[in-house]
């Protein structure tokens, strides 16, 4: 690809993020409450103002109003930039990773999916289905346009069985611990298997490693610095997102160093 191309490829990925990023920050506040992800216009929760399309700019906005309300001053939640930032990091990471293929597609889906649920299950402890299966079902969509692409079909059964087996592992640790790992976390792991086993089914073990060994050492870490008891919940969902993330970018890196 000529190099003026790839960049304008990595400055539309990022614009992309941005806004995908303002999405999810609208989703992630609407579906846990039941409302409509694109009806009405965003308004400021304070004093009920309709927020102009120049007031929601992502990232920019937020800087120029130095994050309060322009009717009322009220102020705007750090978390509503930092989400936009962090998701147009993300697709553009996704973006070197992947080139210019209809398999970013795929994974950018996987990435605005994430944010949403990491975003909601912070908040709510629950992973929406109402946010993973539409997500699930575009995703499966890029990724046979991708085999198609490829033209290796045998990629799809790998995703298949990346699913089962993510959904397997969960199940049973749902079914030992039913308070200890929810079911949303076990729907989590099969749409996240399904991403990793495309890859291989290498990346579909790192991740779930990498998954529960962030949860641990996140969870024990809190417990020790005293913000949680053993016995207070720890959302699921952004450990396993976080050790997905890892087994896509670095998994045969991370295997390579582990067997030598
Ligand atoms: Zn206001």
């Amino acid at each position: 690809m000529p190099p003026l191309f790839y960049w304008a490829f990595l400055v539309l990925s990022g614009v992309l993020g941005l806004s995908v990023g303002s999405f999810a920050n609208v989703a992630a506040y609407r579906v846990p409450a039941g409302l409509s992800v694109v009806r009405p216009r965003s308004a400021c929760p304070a004093c009920g103002t309709q927020i102009k399309a120049v007031d929601n700019v992502p990232v920019v906005s937020w800087l120029l109003l130095k994050g309060r309300c322009r009717a009322c001053g009220a102020g705007i939640s750090l978390r509503y930039p930092v989400v936009e930032f962090g998701t147009a990091v993300l697709f553009v990471v996704v973006a070197l990773r992947f080139g210019l293929s209809p398999t970013v597609f795929a994974y950018w889906v996987l990435v605005a999916a994430c944010v949403v649920i990491t975003a909601v299950d912070l908040e709510h402890y629950r992973v929406p289905v109402a946010v993973l299966y539409p997500s699930w079902a575009l995703g499966a969509l890029g990724l046979v346009v991708a085999s198609a692409t490829e033209g290796r079909w045998g990629r799809l059964l790998f995703a298949l069985a990346g699913a089962a087996i993510g959904f397997s592992v969960l199940l049973a640790l749902h079914l030992i611990s039913p308070k200890g790992m929810g079911f949303g976390d076990v729907r989590l792991a099969g749409f996240l298997g399904m991403f990793l086993g495309w890859l291989s089914l290498v990346q579909v073990a790192v991740g779930l490693f990498f998954g529960f060994a962030l949860g641990s050492v996140v969870g024990i870490a809190l417990v020790v610095v005293g913000a949680r008891t053993m016995r207070s919940r720890l959302p699921f969902a952004p450990f396993l997102c976080a050790g997905a993330a890892l087994a896509i970018l670095f998994g045969r890196e991370i295997v390579r160093v582990w067997l030598s």
